[in-house]
């Protein structure tokens, strides 16, 4: 393979993924010049460029070395690390991403009694996923038939080439659709940003470890809250008690009134109204709830 100075992203392109995997990667800074209809996007502010291809050849790609990362469900990511075996077992999840939620999961018709992993012996079982669902039969010594199919896994049982199935269920709104029952959760994924398990020691490994930096920022803060609000010295401890889960507020004197004190604090989540009443009642004021728009640790 011949040596690259500039990184190179593996991205879905077309599908659940593609919309917010640029999103993630606009706010970590990247940009890009190519249309999206071409398989490579040029990177123009940092050296960082893109290869929009289907997500299940991403991680076959980072194997290879013909992309550095990739942004990938767990599932693909997986069933590839399953599959490929020792050549594969390098790859490795450096950040969950948070979207693209949803899991692996055993159905069956909503008819059929089943309580143990074993009812499902002698069965055929349909799935785009013969690598995990083999793992999960064997660790649950179930002697089942897998069917592999590439699509429409959900409509198996109904035409009568498989009796249950091993499919991705996001709302389980397809399950009930096809008169299915969800059984087992042999995974639960989301989108992730998958690398191989050593960085490469060159310039693109910087890039690497300063794209994960930016990541850490853009998961972090797309949860959190700055929460500012004025108290007084002696309803300080009833307040801060009140405060959602972070990092210790900051407290800062309010110019000429020495009993009051600013407050300011990163909350992890949402604060809801009713927090806000109850730290009010607490003696704080002049509250305020802010977006935090980057954070760099
Ligand atoms: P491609 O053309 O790239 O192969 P695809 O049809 O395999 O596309 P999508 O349906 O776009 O892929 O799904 C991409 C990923 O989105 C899945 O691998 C999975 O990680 C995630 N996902 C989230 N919810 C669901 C769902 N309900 N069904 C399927 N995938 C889901
Ligand atoms: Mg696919």
């Amino acid at each position: 393979m011949k040596p690259r100075d500039r990184l190179r992203i593996a991205m879905q392109k077309s599908g659940r993924l593609t919309e917010p995997a640029l999103d993630v990667l606009k706010r970590c800074g990247l940009t890009f010049r190519q249309s999206r209809d071409k398989l490579f996007c040029f990177g123009e502010g940092e050296p960082v460029d893109l290869l929009l291809v289907r997500d299940d050849d991403i991680p076959g790609l980072i194997a290879q070395g013909v992309c550095d990362l990739g942004i990938v469900g767990r599932n693909v990511l997986d069933e590839f690390k399953g599959v490929a075996g020792d050549a594969a077992a390098a790859l490795t999840e450096w950040r969950p991403l948070g979207f693209g939620r949803c899991r692996l999961s055993i159905a069956v018709p909503q008819d059929v009694d089943y309580t143990v992993p074993k009812d499902l012996d002698g069965l055929r079982i349909a799935t785009s996923y013969p690598g995990l669902l083999g793992q999960w039969l064997r660790r649950n010594e179930v002697d089942a038939a897998v069917v592999t199919l590439a699509g429409s896994v959900e409509i198996a049982p109904k035409l009568g080439t498989a009796d249950a199935i091993c499919d991705l269920v996001q709302s389980g709104g397809t399950l009930v659709a096809n008169q299915l029952r969800e059984t087992d959760v042999l995974l639960q994924s989301e989108a992730v940003l998958a690398g191989p398990d050593t960085l490469p020691t060159d310039e693109r490994g910087d890039m690497i470890e300063l794209l994960l930096k930016r990541l850490d920022g853009v998961i972090q803060v797309r949860e959190s809250r700055l929460l500012l609000l004025q108290t007084s010295r002696t309803s300080l401890d009833a307040v801060t008690r009140l405060l959602p889960g972070g990092p210790q507020p900051t407290l800062l004197p309010v110019a000429g009134q020495p009993d009051q004190l600013m407050l300011q604090a990163l909350c992890a989540g949402e604060v809801s109204w009713r927090q806000l009443e109850e730290i009010k009642k607490a003696g704080a004021r002049e509250m305020f709830v802010l977006p935090v728009e980057k954070m760099l640790a």
